[in-house]
């Protein structure tokens, strides 16, 4: 059996960046991913200036194929149902809009590990000092590596999350987002933003924004909703209300499941013993759906962990719960209304936005978040952000009880 010191599923974001830090420090590190690379990625592709920031100072300066058209972002404009729109600047200017496909190839190929493709991590198994990774190239046979750590950057439905714990995707309400793409008739909303609606008549996640000359309307819901009538409604409403004009959707809609929640509530999960957790896998994902910058900074936390672990001949799950909880405040915080109010935790000015609408707006703006906000009522998780609010305001952090 061959002998590595870290195996990291999922050859994306999180693992790339947990990758560079290991192959760094000059540890043999071996990347599984299921799919044939460059894989596809459902993904806007929106990069927060963080997350710019990361891939700037780790990874160089970003290649032309790895962006989409329009190349960069400047920010969000909410659409709220009494009808005002509010445009945010992102902080420090436009950020890259990512084409997820050669970008997360480009960062992987840059971490320097040695990555298997169309392989699939099947299960593990912890022994004394090491965990044994089984896995299967498609159309071949399973086969075993012995690894002194594995990380699991395998996204938002684990399977390495899953082989520790089988049950966990059963506790939590996972939602499924979905998008189809438009060629445009003609379309009022500026292309320079990404667009999102605070409607509870939409859906838990409706956007649009511009991509390679079409437009994409994408809706999420609770699992077990129709995409196609959720589409077409969200599609119907863009036309009346918005004025967008398209021509019906072309054949390559896409969606997928989402882990949306855990980071509301401080309920994560960075793994056991010799196995971590990391990016949306553990649960990180910012306001909006925004999941790249966590990702990354996770997984290169994560793999910082593991090289100190092993300088220090500690428990890596000691010290990667002491190194991860600060990127637990950044993403606990952008879901904390004491922080959304004095903190400025989000890299676009809401408040700044919100104090130069005239009253009346401001007023229909809190009004209808007030009521977009009731279509999450039944996932109970407003006492529970408001018992971690009061204990990051009394205690300056928030609890790792929670954490699994
Ligand atoms: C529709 C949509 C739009 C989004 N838009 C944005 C946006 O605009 N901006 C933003 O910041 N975030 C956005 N996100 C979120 C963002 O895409 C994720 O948060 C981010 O990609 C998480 O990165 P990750 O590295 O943790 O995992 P992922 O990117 O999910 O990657 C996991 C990898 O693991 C692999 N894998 C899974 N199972 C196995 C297995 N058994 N064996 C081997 N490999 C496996 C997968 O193939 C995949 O390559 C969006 C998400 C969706 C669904």
């Amino acid at each position: 059996m061959r002998s590595v010191d870290v195996v990291i599923v999922g050859a994306s974001l999180a693992a790339a960046a947990a990758a560079k830090r290991l192959v760094d420090a000059g540890l043999e590190t071996v990347i599984l991913e299921k799919q044939l690379l460059p894989r596809h990625k459902i993904c806007s592709g929106i990069l927060s200036p963080r997350g710019h920031r990361f891939l700037l100072e780790n990874f160089g300066p970003l290649p032309r194929n790895v962006l989409h058209e329009p190349t960069s972002c400047r920010g969000v404009t909410f659409h709220f149902p009494s009808m005002v729109s509010m445009s945010m600047d992102f902080f420090g200017g436009t950020t890259p809009h990512l084409h997820r496909k050669h970008a997360d190839h480009w960062v992987i190929e840059q971490s320097g590990a040695e990555v298997m493709d169309d392989t699939s991590f099947l299960a593990q198994r912890e022994l004394d000092d090491h965990v044994v990774v089984t896995a299967r190239k498609r159309g071949g046979e399973a086969f075993d590596l012995k690894a002194r750590y594995l990380i699991g950057a395998d996204g938002p439905v684990s399977p390495v999350l899953r082989s520790l714990y089988p049950d966990y995707h059963k506790q939590i309400p996972m939602f499924f987002v979905g998008q189809k793409f438009h060629e445009i008739i003609d379309c009022p909303l500026d292309e320079a933003y990404f667009h999102f609606w605070f409607h509870p008549d939409l859906g838990h996640y409706t956007w649009s924004h511009a991509r390679d000359s079409r437009q994409i309307v994408g809706v999420g819901y609770k699992i077990g909703d129709k995409f196609h009538d959720r589409h077409l409604h969200v599609a119907r409403y863009f036309e009346e209300k918005h004025g967008v004009r398209l021509k019906p959707a072309d054949d390559d809609h896409e969606g997928c499941s989402e882990n949306f929640g855990p980071s509301l509530i401080n309920r994560y999960v960075f793994g056991k013993g010799r196995v971590l957790i990391t990016g949306q896998a553990t649960g990180f994902l910012n306001m909006i759906g925004e999941g790249m910058s966590c990702a990354l900074h996770s997984g290169a936390i994560a793999g910082e962990s593991v090289v100190d672990a092993m300088l220090r001949n500690r428990p890596v799950q000691d010290i990667y719960r002491q190194n991860i909880a600060s990127e637990v405040r950044r993403t606990t915080d952008q879901w904390n209304p004491l922080k959304i109010a004095f903190a400025r935790p989000h890299e676009a000015d809401f408040p700044k936005a919100l104090m130069e609408m005239p009253m009346g707006d401001r007023i229909k703006v809190m009004r209808d978040i007030w009521s977009f906000l009731k279509l999450y009522k039944e996932f109970r998780w407003g006492r529970q952000i408001m018992a971690i609010s009061a204990q990051r305001l009394l205690h300056g952090d928030y609890s790792r009880k929670n954490w699994l």
